[in-house]
């Protein structure tokens, strides 16, 4: 089922109204509504926000279930937040490129557009 409700951007506060698709509960519909206004008011605050947004899904993609799937070791929730605040030091141009090498892998943080580009690569190495 889908609803009409008024959200709100985080980045203006503006209101408009989106269409939410079965929200569970009351707070997770205009939580999601405000996620969705956000992501389309299109105000230079409201683009940084849905490209942190992004950076975190990436983040918990390639850590989490879709890094797994892809036969990487899993990475625990402590080293997945450390991933999450170097991404957030190269997403502000704090620095220009972070490499983290965890669970046999590297992670890699770049600039990509408005956001970051987040690679992980294997490290697994045989021999002597
Ligand atoms: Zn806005």
């Amino acid at each position: 089922m889908m609803q009409m409700i008024e959200g709100i951007c985080a980045g203006c506060g503006q209101s408009q109204l989106v269409s939410v698709v079965d929200p569970i509960g009351t707070n997770d519909a205009a939580q999601r509504a405000n996620e969705l206004a956000t992501k389309k008011c299109g105000c230079e605050e409201s683009k940084k926000i849905t490209a942190w947004i992004t950076t975190l899904e990436v983040v918990h993609r390639v850590c989490g279930p879709e890094g797994e799937n892809a036969g990487f070791e899993k990475i625990d929730l402590d080293a997945e937040t450390g991933v999450e605040e170097v991404a957030r030091l190269v997403f502000d141009r704090t620095v220009d490129k972070a490499q983290i090498e965890l669970a046999k892998s590297v992670i890699t943080i770049k600039p990509k557009g408005d956001g970051v580009s987040i690679t992980r690569k294997s490290t697994l190495e045989i021999g002597e």
